[in-house]
């Protein structure tokens, strides 16, 4: 097995995730098999407990392990399916290593950062406990380089290199920033950046540079012999269009070439990465577009990662351009409604928790579903139209879910049972991958073309079932539900042009080359709406 690390340095949101997932994608085309992990430096066991607009959104793997959104890249990229042990962090470290001290696994000694935590971290970098077998285990470790908290990782890291020379290679990524007054091109904060892991203990193989300009010959030249790395071992990244270019600009500089012959594996053939490619083109000759709304409540771009990504591969196999237009939920009111959704081709109601908003997503479901909108629905969107549907075609004004308001009449979301005697918030949702069993001669099942399929969850409350035959009955039908514990997970509304929601998250499975197909479906729905208005 081969360890690569990729770190960043000089500030965070470079781009590692996707520097991670582009070397994963490159190497898998090259017949390896791969996998992608992060560690991350901070305290918390995992993301599940953060607010969106600290770290983006929530990625949630098959096992049910709430994770930072670069697992996200890493499964759009690679298709691989990441687990528990691909997402780490300085408080699951502790934990198990506190755990052990307890039962007494230590035998009496003094337990320290160095070796004891320094292990674990080791230990889960070699996935001790995964009984797959990868050709290569990249590594990406969040933060920067400098940070306190990272230390222990750059530490572990350290100690990996020494103890197996040939099989690591460490990837830098450090930023060059252009200097308008002085009309120039800055080294010296990589130079800074790389002097800090020397002193660490740890020569970076690889530098790839993000730029917002071009970076010459000479420059490269220069990092290269200041940073004491080959100059074939030094790339850029600049900006692009899109993420998804990322692996053949990589490729184009030779990342993966470089990584080989550090490694000091055959090089080959360059992989010709043809499904990739044509997925670009396809991207690039759509030159109409589809307009959808994005219906939530938190406004920041990483917020809703995985939908936004989501809509754009389906956008791409529909030959459109998806153009996201966010709708602040907070301040949607039916006196507005109009003006923000009536240019829309299709709208998704978004996750999310808490009260804030739900009143926004509720006028948009309605007019939605009384303008034939194309609507998709997801987890709290779902909920909020099950909500709305309540209210204004069953008639029950008290409607709501049982999370805003937990002594209405009318709970047609409620908590499931073995929710209720739950305290802890970290960790204890209905997470991961659950079966549904879906009606036939529904939409929903003319779509997946399958009766069986699994999604992923990430909530606590439910459609509750008292009033399952009042939707059925009204016209809103219940046309997905989970086979051993009979939970509502679609709901739909025939004979509208497309009105489906979920209980789970479907846009946890959409991959570049493996669209996912509700997503795909929504979309022509609203290429249709748009082509015929
Ligand atoms: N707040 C809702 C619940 O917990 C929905 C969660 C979500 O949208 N992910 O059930």
């Amino acid at each position: 097995m081969k360890y690569l690390f990729v770190t960043g340095g000089v500030v965070s949101s470079l781009g590692k995730g996707i520097i991670s997932s582009s070397i994963g994608k490159l190497l898998q085309s090259r017949g390896y098999t791969i996998t992608i992990q992060k560690f991350d430096p901070y305290i918390n066991i995992d993301p599940g407990t953060l607010n969106p607009y600290e770290h983006g959104e929530c990625y949630v793997t098959e096992d049910g392990m709430e994770t930072d959104l670069d697992l996200g890249h890493y499964e759009r990229f690679t298709n691989i399916r990441t687990t528990r042990g691909n997402s780490v962090t300085t408080g699951r470290i502790y934990r198990s290593v506190i755990e052990k001290e307890r039962r007494g696994d230590y035998l009496g000694k003094t337990i320290q950062v160095v070796p004891h935590i320094t292990d674990e971290i080791k230990r889960r970098i070699r996935r001790e406990d995964d009984p797959n077998k990868y050709d290569f285990i990249i590594t990406e470790i969040g933060g920067t380089i400098g940070d306190i908290e990272s230390m222990p990782f750059l530490e572990a890291i350290r100690q990996m290199r020494w103890e197996n020379p040939g099989d690591t290679v460490c990837i830098h990524l450090t930023y060059i920033p252009y200097l308008k007054a002085a009309g120039e091109l800055k080294t010296k904060p990589t130079q800074h950046s790389v002097k800090e892991m020397q002193g660490l203990g740890i020569q970076p193989d690889i530098l790839v540079l993000r730029t917002e300009q071009h970076l010459d010959e000479g420059l490269l030249h220069k990092v290269a012999s200041f940073c004491n790395v080959d100059r074939d071992c030094v790339v850029q990244s600049e900006d692009l269009p899109s993420i998804y270019e990322v692996p053949i600009a990589m490729q184009n500089q030779g990342l993966d070439a470089a990584i080989l012959r550090k490694l000091g594996l055959t090089i080959g053939e360059k992989p010709a990465l043809e499904s990739w490619r044509n997925f670009l083109s396809r991207r690039d000759a759509a030159t109409k577009s589809v307009r959808i709304a994005l219906v939530g409540k938190y406004q920041l771009q990483d917020a809703y990662k995985s939908i936004s990504e989501s809509l754009h591969h389906a956008g791409v196999y529909n030959d459109r351009k998806v153009e996201i237009i966010f709708v602040n939920t907070e301040f949607l009111t039916k006196e507005n409604v109009e003006e923000k959704l009536s240019g829309m081709d299709g709208a998704v109601i978004c996750p999310g928790f808490g009260q804030r908003g739900t009143e926004g997503k509720i006028v948009a479901a309605e007019y939605c579903r009384t303008h034939d909108m194309p609507t998709l629905g997801i987890c709290y969107g779902m909920q909020m139209m099950v909500v709305e549907f309540a209210r204004n075609v069953l008639g029950y004004a008290d409607a709501n879910s049982a999370e805003i308001a937990p002594d209405t009449m009318h709970n047609v979301i409620d908590m499931m049972e073995e929710q209720k005697a739950i305290t802890q918030m970290g960790g204890t949702m209905r997470l991961g991958a659950y079966p549904c069993r879906l009606k036939e001669g529904s939409l929903a099942y003319a779509i997946y073309g399958k009766a069986d399929i699994m999604e992923r969850h990430r909530h606590r409350y439910e459609f509750n079932n008292a009033f399952r035959d009042a939707f059925e009955k009204a016209g809103m039908k219940c046309t997905g539900v989970n086979p051993d514990a009979d939970l509502v997970e679609i709901v739909e509304i025939p004979g509208m042009r497309w009105y489906v929601a979920t209980q789970f998250h479907p846009e946890y499975q959409s991959t570049v080359l493996h669209p996912h197909p509700l997503f795909l479906s929504f979309i022509k729905a609203a290429v249709e709406t748009s082509d015929g208005k």
